[in-house]
């Protein structure tokens, strides 16, 4: 394997800069990785799966089911509301994961972690329990055209109900974010400013201090889609200095059906409740209610408690292979990636030229094979891509195309993968009798 540049430690990138370089030796003992999870013992259509949708889904480790697993044998109970051992021990063991997201995170305060079902549910609550409150006809909301539909939807429901206008950045053609534009689309108008860490077509990494830092500058608030930032290095919602932020445990080793959201302290008494129930109220009289303090006034109901369970041991699991090194060697296999696609001439491949500018994955096509018929071909061989327009219709038009194929690639990949990706489409181009 060749790599454009190399150094041997590369600099801390909170994953708002460029500053990490390609690392000239594997930061992860992947093989070891690998043995944690079971799933990649599989076989998929005769072949060893090959497991290329990480920025879909990634897959638990041992540690993971085993805590989820282990929470429904020893102390399955409700939390919040028992007196009972089995009760008391669901409560410690679900705030406790709290108190790990809060950790990772580098958040303001423990209470400040509320829990959803994925980062669609934490967006929708921000733009209903704080959008309704402080948002009027007139306002203006700042997105960018490389937006998810989860940090576009929910932000267009809200304009439509109150009357307030969305603004959106552009990109430049190497799929960086137009920051030149910031000063015509940030206007005294402007209450917020909702944007993705990392774009899940792109893969670029956004300077997010630098966006936050103009927001202020006009006094709106900046919310961080981070469904594909959280995964891929360490992220420190105070250093980035957003007001808002969103990620899903489930495309970070976690399970599925729990999602986080950090709101900055001080916001959280400026929010209305998202959702009505148990739970979140101080008092309830049959006309009315008041409500409970954060987080339990955003947590109506009874939470996923074995998936926040899942969520601390997916953290435990990340921090032991250490964030950094997660980030350098999704740089590495990106270098890799990106020089072997680039030695095939049929394809167009989509984002930031340098490795280092962008997450683990790649956007791509075959000029002359859908990339639906790319994917099905794929998975013949064992390899599970995305294929489509990823939730992110706009910059699929932006791109001027339907839909892409997409490889991207987690902890517990390596470049012996990037091979078999590659090998895989010269072989998807036999079977249409086109030349390679
Ligand atoms: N935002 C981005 C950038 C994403 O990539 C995704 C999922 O792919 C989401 C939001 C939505 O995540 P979820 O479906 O877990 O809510």
């Amino acid at each position: 394997m060749t790599t454009t540049t190399t150094g041997s430690k590369p600099e801390r990138d909170a994953l708002s800069s460029t500053t990490v370089r390609v690392p000239s030796t594997p930061s992860l003992d992947v093989a070891r990785v690998r043995a944690d999870f079971p799933i990649l013992g599989r076989t998929v259509n005769g072949r060893p799966l090959v497991y290329l949708d990480n920025a879909a889904t990634t897959q638990c480790p041992d540690a993971v089911i085993d805590a989820m697993s282990d929470f429904y044998r020893c102390c399955n109970a409700n939390v919040h509301r028992g007196v009972h051992t089995l009760s008391q021990e669901a409560t410690e063991a679900y705030e406790g994961a709290r108190a790990k997201v809060a950790h990772f995170l580098n958040a303001d305060a423990k209470a400040s972690i509320i829990f959803t079902r994925n980062t669609t549910e934490s967006i929708n609550l921000v733009a209903h329990a704080w959008g309704r409150r402080h948002l009027r006809n007139g306002d203006e909301i700042l997105l960018s055209v490389i937006e998810h539909h989860s940090n576009l939807v929910p932000w267009q429901m809200l304009a439509q109900e109150v009357g307030c206008r969305l603004r959106f950045i552009d990109i430049d053609e190497s799929g960086h974010l137009r920051l030149d534009q910031l000063d015509q689309v940030l206007t005294s108008r402007t209450r917020l400013v909702a944007i993705s860490h990392v774009s899940n077509v792109l893969g670029t990494v956004n300077p997010i201090p630098t966006i936050a830092c103009a927001a202020r500058a006009v006094g709106a608030k900046v919310l961080v889609d981070g469904a594909q930032g959280v995964p891929h290095g360490p992220v420190d919602v105070q250093a980035l200095d957003a007001d808002f932020y969103a990620y899903s445990p489930h495309k970070a080793l976690g399970p599925l059906g729990i999602g986080v959201l950090w709101v900055r302290r001080d916001i959280l008494e400026e929010m209305d409740p998202f959702l009505g129930g148990g739970e979140m109220i101080r008092d309830v009289t049959l006309e009315r209610s008041t409500w409970a303090p954060a987080p339990a006034k955003f947590e109506a109901g009874t939470p996923s408690v074995a998936d926040a369970v899942g969520l601390g041991a997916s953290i435990d699991y990340l921090e032991s292979l250490g964030m950094d090194e997660i980030r350098q060697h999704e740089v590495r296999i990106n270098a890799y990636l990106l020089e072997r696609l680039r030695e095939l001439p049929f394809l167009a491949l989509y984002g930031p030229e340098d490795p280092s500018d962008r997450c683990g994955l790649v956007a791509f096509n075959d000029h002359q094979i859908h990339a639906h018929d790319l994917g099905t071909i794929l998975d013949q061989h064992g390899i599970a891509i995305r294929a489509g327009h990823h939730c992110a219709k706009p910059l699929m038009r932006r791109l001027g195309v339907m839909a892409t194929a997409r490889a991207s690639f987690y902890v517990y990949n390596d470049v012996d993968e990037v091979d078999t990706l590659v090998d895989a489409l010269l072989a998807a181009r036999k079977v249409f009798g086109l030349s390679t």
